[in-house]
C-alpha cells in the first residue's frame, strides 16, 4: 500500500489539491509593498486590549501601505466557544472603524480568498493533510490520552523534553497498510507533521518586532489535525489560511513566537514562503494596590476587555490613540506633529514597539481624550453624549433631549477657543460636572461647598442683595463683574485683591469669597466653568429658584 492508498482512505472524498487551490486563490493584484494583513481572534473570548492593539496595529500597516486588512473567524476550538464572543469583534471593528476589507458574518461574504471562517474550510485543510500524507510528511497517529498522559509523565520525571518526537512518536513510520488496518478497525487517530528537524541545529528568524531569534529547528511530529471535529490545529490553520489568503503580514500575540520552529518547518514542507512577522508585546500595568508592573488580566482588571471603553463613553479615536501610543514609541511625537490626520496614516514601524512590554495606563487614556473632548464643537459633543446616553443612561438621554438648547450652550463654555478647558476625560464624566444645569435634578439632598462664607444669614443676604439690585440677564460679561465690585464694597468685602491682602481683617472676605457664594448656591460646586455664562444659560428666575432651595435646604 502507498501513502497515497493510505490518503485517499482517510480523505476517499478529497479531490482538489494544494495546487488547485493554489490557482483558486491566485497572488492578490496590489501595488508594491501593499500590506495584506488579518485579525484572526478566536470566539473562544471576548475582544481585549490586546486584541484590539493587535487590530489597529494590522488596520494602519494595510491602510498606509495601499493594502488589505480581512478579518478571519479562528473558530477552531469548538469546544471553548464563547456565545457572542464573534458578533462583538463585529461591532468593535464596526464601532472603532477599523472595518476590514474582507470578512464573512451573518451569512453575508466579502472578499474573494474565503471562507474567512475556519469551520467552513474544513475541506480545504483537508486537501493539504492529504497531500502531506501523500508526500510522506504526516501520518495517523493513534496514541490515546492517556499514552501521552504517560509520556509527559516519564518525560517531565526524566527531564527529558516534553512532546511527541523521536522514539515517543510511535506511529510515525508505521507502514500505511498497518495504519490502514487500524483505521479499518475504527481506532480513533489524529493526522501529526512528520517533522525532518534536528532539535540540535539552530536557524536564525527575524521578527520584524523581536528582531533576529535563533531558535532550535522542530523536531516535534505535532497534530495538524484532530481526531473529534476534523478540523486543523491552529497551525496548520495557519500555514494554510495565511498562505491562501495572500497576507504579507502576521501580527499576532507574543505567546505564539515559540511556534516559530514549528511554523517555519511547516512552510518549508509546502514549499511556502513564510509571511512576516510581528509578534506583538504584552500589556502590562502598574498593580494598583501594591505598584509592580504585571500583565493586564482579563479577570482583575476591567480596563482588559473592550467593553470598558463604551461603557464609560471614550471617543473612539481617544482610545485608538492610546492604544497606538502604548504600540509604538514615536506614535505620541507623530501625533504631536500631525494633529489632524487620521490615525491610518501613521507609519507604524515593528521595531518601535518595546519588545518586553507595552506598559498601559488609564490616565494615560484620560489625557488623550480630555484632548479629544475639548477639541469638539459643542454641538459634536452633544450628539456624540446623547449617544452614549441612550446606551449607557436612559435619565440621562431624557435630559439631553429635552434641554437639547440649553446643553449645548453650557457645553459651550471656554470651547471652540484656542485653548479650551479640558475637562471631560469621556461622556459618562460630563452629566456628575454638569447635573446642577437641569432644574429637575435639583431634587436631592444637596451638599453645598461653600468656602470661607458659609453661614446662611449672610449667604442669604449677598444672594438676595445680588439679585434685585445687581444681576441683570442683558449685562455683558464686564457690564456684570463691574456691578459685582460695587455691590462687594457695599457689604463689606473687598473688591481689589492687592488692598484685601494688605488688610484682611477690615473686610468680611474677598471678591473671590463673595462669588463663590454666588457660585455655590447657583451650582453647590465651588469650582465650575464660567460662572457668567452659567448664569447667562440659567437666567434670573431660575437663579431665584435655587435661592429658594438654598433656603429650605441649608442648614
Ligand atoms: N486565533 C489566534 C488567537 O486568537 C490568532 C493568532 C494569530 O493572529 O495568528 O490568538
Amino acid at each position: 500500500m502507498t501513502n497515497k492508498e493510505l490518503a485517499d482512505l482517510i480523505f476517499p472524498n478529497i479531490t482538489k489539491t494544494p495546487s488547485d487551490y493554489e490557482l483558486e486563490y491566485p497572488a492578490r493584484n496590489l501595488p508594491e509593498n501593499a500590506k495584506v494583513t488579518r485579525f484572526a481572534p478566536s470566539p473562544t473570548g471576548f475582544m481585549h486590549i490586546g486584541n484590539m492593539m493587535s487590530a489597529v496595529i494590522n488596520y494602519c500597516l494595510a491602510k498606509s501601505s495601499g493594502g488589505v486588512f480581512f478579518l478571519r473567524n479562528e473558530d477552531t476550538d469548538q469546544a471553548r466557544f464563547v456565545e457572542g464572543a464573534t458578533e462583538f469583534i463585529h461591532h468593535i471593528l464596526n464601532y472603532y472603524k477599523i472595518s476590514p476589507d474582507e470578512y464573512e458574518f451573518n451569512g453575508e461574504t466579502v472578499g474573494n480568498y474565503g471562507p474567512y471562517i475556519q469551520s467552513e474550510r474544513k475541506e480545504i485543510y483537508h486537501a493539504f493533510v492529504k497531500y502531506l500524507i501523500e508526500i510522506g510528511r504526516a501520518y495517523p497517529c493513534f496514541l490515546t490520552p492517556s499514552e501521552i498522559d504517560e509520556i509527559r509523565e516519564y518525560q517531565t520525571k526524566s527531564k527529558k523534553r516534553i512532546g511527541i518526537y523521536g522514539k515517543y512518536a510511535k506511529y510515525r513510520d508505521m507502514t500505511p497498510e498497518d495504519a490502514a488496518q487500524k483505521i479499518k478497525n475504527g481506532e480513533k487517530f489524529v493526522i501529526r507533521f512528520k517533522s525532518n528537524g534536528n532539535f540540535n541545529q539552530k536557524f536564525i528568524f527575524e521578527d520584524l518586532t523581536q528582531g533576529k531569534i535563533e531558535f532550535p529547528e522542530n523536531d516535534l511530529d505535532v497534530p495538524i489535525m484532530k481526531s473529534s471535529d476534523l478540523l486543523p490545529t491552529y497551525h496548520f490553520a495557519h500555514l494554510v489560511d495565511d498562505h491562501l489568503m495572500r497576507t504579507t503580514h502576521v501580527v499576532r500575540g507574543g505567546e505564539w513566537i515559540s511556534s516559530i520552529p514549528l511554523h517555519y518547518e511547516l512552510f518549508k514542507a509546502f514549499g511556502y514562503k513564510m509571511p512576516k512577522y510581528i509578534h506583538t508585546s504584552l500589556i502590562l500595568k502598574k498593580d494598583e494596590e501594591n505598584g509592580t508592573i504585571r500583565k493586564i488580566s482579563k479577570r482583575k482588571d476591567p480596563e482588559a476587555l473592550m467593553f470598558y471603553y463604551e461603557e464609560k463613553g471614550y471617543p473612539i479615536l481617544a482610545v485608538i490613540d492610546a492604544v497606538l501610543t502604548i504600540a509604538n514609541s514615536n506614535f505620541e511625537e507623530w501625533r504631536t506633529n500631525n494633529p489632524d490626520k487620521p490615525f491610518y496614516e501613521f507609519p507604524f514601524s515593528p521595531k518601535k514597539m518595546s519588545p518586553s512590554g507595552a506598559l498601559f495606563d488609564l490616565d494615560k487614556l484620560d489625557n488623550i481624550s480630555k484632548n479629544y473632548i475639548s477639541k469638539m464643537s459643542a454641538s459634536t459633543l452633544y450628539n456624540e453624549y446623547l449617544t452614549w446616553a441612550k446606551n449607557y443612561d436612559e435619565h440621562i438621554a431624557k435630559l439631553l433631549e429635552n434641554h437639547k438648547e440649553d446643553t449645548i450652550k453650557f457645553l459651550n463654555i471656554e470651547r471652540e477657543i484656542k485653548k479650551p478647558r479640558k475637562d471631560y476625560e469621556n461622556y459618562s464624566s460630563i452629566f456628575p460636572k454638569s447635573w446642577y444645569m437641569y432644574d429637575e435634578e435639583w431634587d436631592k439632598d444637596l451638599n453645598y461647598k461653600f468656602g470661607k462664607i458659609n453661614n446662611k444669614e449672610e449667604i442669604i443676604k449677598i444672594m438676595e442683595e445680588y439679585l434685585t439690585t445687581c444681576y441683570d440677564d442683558k449685562d455683558t460679561q464686564d457690564e456684570w463683574f463691574n456691578k459685582i465690585k460695587v455691590l462687594c464694597d457695599k457689604l463689606g468685602y473687598a473688591s481689589d485683591m492687592k488692598k484685601y491682602k494688605e488688610n484682611p481683617d477690615n473686610y468680611k472676605g474677598s471678591i473671590a469669597d463673595f462669588t463663590t457664594v454666588i457660585r455655590v448656591v447657583l451650582t453647590t460646586y465651588d469650582m465650575t466653568p464660567n460662572l457668567y455664562d452659567i448664569m447667562q444659560i440659567l437666567g434670573k428666575e431660575r437663579m431665584v429658584k435655587r435661592l429658594n432651595i438654598f433656603k429650605e435646604q441649608y442648614k
